[in-house]
């Protein structure tokens, strides 16, 4: 039997505030080759990107009008796509100018820019994933932050979960994903202890990285950041990049959670916020509990490269 069907009247009315919250953020998407407003961009709910998180993504943003290393964002991209055997209805031009014109409807100058490919589903309802017809979405949105104004003064308060990131063998990390349900519980656990994000470890019982960033420690000028099982970051990447034009020594290694908290300075890096300070991890200050010196002068040196050509391509609004 099967059951009745709840009647609309039923539904509890939803107030004018409640309809503002769900049309947040204010921005613009891209599906089935339309622009939408970002409130109308939706997927089914047969979509094994919804229930199987069977989908990559990349998130780029744009800063003051232009977009930070979009070259480097496309390449993870694609890559991730080869390796899920999915495919797109559009190359490395088009993908690009859909990017531009997302954030060019969006009027936004400073964007989170996220493109998606999930495996989509089969018409005839097959479980087999290569009968499933893959489904692509972009979206701006207004810039996004791992850490606000006052975290990004005074440091991240961190606690490190005994949460294990899911390893490299299960799912590979190279591929950005959304299996995220071991980064939400290490950001429960971090709250439960008053800290404001997490750390979680790899398999090993070493750091691993944070829901949404990678880290670094520096020591006596020196920076390491995790190299086993997590996402190589752009950002961390840029960090490499930024250490070798300023002479610093920076290697990817095991970070121990001894070594973390002895470390002088922590920071972490994300696209959503850029390369951010940590001041207290597990309720002890880093160093002297103060923003270091290294992560200033990265942090200052990564922003002043957003408006570089080397480093940053101009958005057509
Ligand atoms: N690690 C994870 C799990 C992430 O989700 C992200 C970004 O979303 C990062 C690291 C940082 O990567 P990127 O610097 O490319 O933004």
């Amino acid at each position: 039997m099967t059951a009745p069907m709840t009647k609309l009247s039923a539904l509890p009315a939803i107030d004018k505030c409640h309809i503002d919250r769900r049309r947040y953020p204010h921005g613009v998407a891209f599906m089935d080759g339309q622009y939408l407003p970002m409130s109308e961009a939706k997927i089914s709910v047969l979509d094994w990107g919804l229930l199987h998180s069977d989908a990559t993504y990349d998130t780029v943003h744009v800063w003051n009008g232009r977009f930070f290393r979009l070259e480097l964002h496309l390449d993870r991209f694609f890559a991730g796509i080869e390796r899920l055997h999915m495919r797109i209805p559009y190359g490395r031009e088009e993908l690009t100018s859909i990017l531009n014109n997302c954030v060019a409807l969006s009027g936004h100058k400073s964007a989170y820019v996220e493109m998606i490919c999930t495996r989509g589903s089969s018409p005839t309802f097959s479980r087999d994933p290569r009968q499933a017809e893959n489904r692509f979405i972009a979206f701006a949105v207004p810039f996004g932050s791992v850490a606000n104004k006052e975290q990004l003064d005074r440091g991240l308060h961190v606690a490190i979960s005994e949460t294990v990131r899911i390893p490299p063998n299960s799912v590979d990390p190279s591929i950005k994903n959304y299996h995220w349900l071991d980064l939400v519980k290490g950001l429960f656990d971090a709250y439960e202890s008053g800290a404001e994000t997490a750390l979680i470890l790899d398999a090993n019982g070493n750091i691993a990285e944070g829901p949404g960033f990678n880290v670094f420690v520096v020591k006596n000028g020196s920076l390491k950041t995790p190299e086993f099982g997590v996402l190589p970051g752009i950002t961390r990447r840029t960090v490499f990049d930024l250490c070798s034009e300023i002479g610093v020594p920076v290697t990817a290694g095991d970070v121990s959670t001894a070594e973390i908290k002895l470390a002088d300075e922590v920071l972490i890096t994300s696209t959503a916020g850029g390369i951010m300070p940590v001041t207290r991890i597990d309720g002890a200050p880093v160093g002297d509990g103060n923003v270091g010196s290294v992560t200033r002068h990265l942090s200052d040196l990564y922003w002043r490269k957003h408006d570089h050509p080397a480093w940053s391509t101009a958005v057509e609004y």
